[in-house]
């Protein structure tokens, strides 16, 4: 019988949206599956239980610090399933790695389509070239771009949860791993981003950060913005940073280079704000705005 892991975890006390996208993937995959819970809210390990497909929650409480050693609680059990998927984030990359080392198998990253249990398609290249891999052995170890999936819906019935707590003080040196936000939501849970590119200086980005705070937003950023000290490296949308996908993401002064854009291909409205008509973004945004980013920005700030 085929069975399916997934990891999912709770960041500043709130699971990710992709985790029931993630969900999708694996009961596409394998028809029903166990989820690796890393995360202190009852609520939110209940939910994940009642995920239709679902057949038990490992919940580890006190998580947070160490991922390997917390992976470590786990290993034993690896090889009793088909299918191991986790989110293309940094704990899921982190996990797929680890649970692929220790079943001696190769993984397979950037899956977006799952055909059956045995075929996956995987994009490479930003998006550019989709590649269609077989499983050449089982278990299948995959990291998947949970947005490209749409959320499983939760049934009447709970699945057994099983709480293992994790004991920090068993390590040598633990570090404890906190997203700061600045009490903005998480770009992989907001609705709506407001992004800022190398076109706007300091001034820019504290404006836009304003602006995310008006709006309820999430801050992005691209990589650029990031090397330029502009952004924190939370804040990177793209191929090496965050893949997203709100309803709105608001470009101001992004040129549309196909890394950032890789990273917000599954939002549903693009609104681009650019001086340069030929940005590359301007062809894919839903509403491009010739107009210079940061007075468009002060004069959104008026406006709200
Ligand atoms: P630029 O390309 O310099 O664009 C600035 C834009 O601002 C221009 O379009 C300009 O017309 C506009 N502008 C200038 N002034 C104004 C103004 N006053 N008002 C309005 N518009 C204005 N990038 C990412 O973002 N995320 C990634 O994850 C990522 N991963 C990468 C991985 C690899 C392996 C590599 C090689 C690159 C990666 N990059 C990534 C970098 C990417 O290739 C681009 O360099 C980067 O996205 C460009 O950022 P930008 O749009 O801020 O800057």
């Amino acid at each position: 019988m085929m069975k399916a892991l997934i990891v999912c975890e709770s960041v500043n006390g709130k699971l990710s949206g992709n985790a029931v996208r993630l969900a999708t993937a694996a009961k596409r995959a394998a028809g029903t599956f166990d989820i690796l819970y890393l995360g202190d809210n009852e609520g939110e390990a209940k939910s994940l239980a009642r995920l239709v497909g679902c057949n038990h929650v490992i919940r580890v409480t006190n998580a947070g610090f160490d991922e390997w050693a917390i992976f470590n609680l786990v290993a034993a059990e690896l090889s009793q399933y088909t299918h191991i998927l986790a989110q293309e984030s940094h704990l899921g990359r982190v996990f797929a790695s680890f649970a692929a080392a220790k079943l001696g198998v190769d993984p397979v990253g950037n899956v977006d389509e799952v055909l059956d249990s045995e075929t996956v398609v995987c994009s490479a290249f930003s998006g550019t070239l989709k590649k269609t891999v077989k499983a050449s052995s089982f278990p299948f170890c995959m990291t998947v771009r949970a947005s490209a999936f749409e959320a499983l819906t939760e049934g009447s019935a709970e699945a057994p949860i099983t709480v293992l707590q994790y004991q920090p003080s068993a390590l040598k040196e633990t570090q404890k791993v906190e997203t700061v936000t600045d009490g903005r939501p998480l770009l992989t849970q907001a609705s709506v981003i407001v992004s800022g590119g190398r076109g706007l200086d300091a001034e820019g980005f504290a404006l836009l950060a304003k602006l995310a705070d008006k709006l309820n937003a999430g801050l992005g950023a691209t990589r650029a913005a990031v090397d330029a000290e502009l952004a924190t490296s939370d804040c990177q949308v793209g191929q090496t940073g965050q893949i997203v996908a709100p309803d709105v993401y608001i470009a101001f002064a992004i040129s549309g280079a196909m890394q950032h854009l890789s990273g917000i291909k599954d939002a549903k409205t693009v609104v681009a704000v650019n001086t340069d008509p030929e940005a590359p973004i301007m062809e894919v945004a839903d509403i491009a705005l010739i107009a210079d980013a940061k007075e468009t920005i002060e004069k959104l700030l008026n406006l709200l």
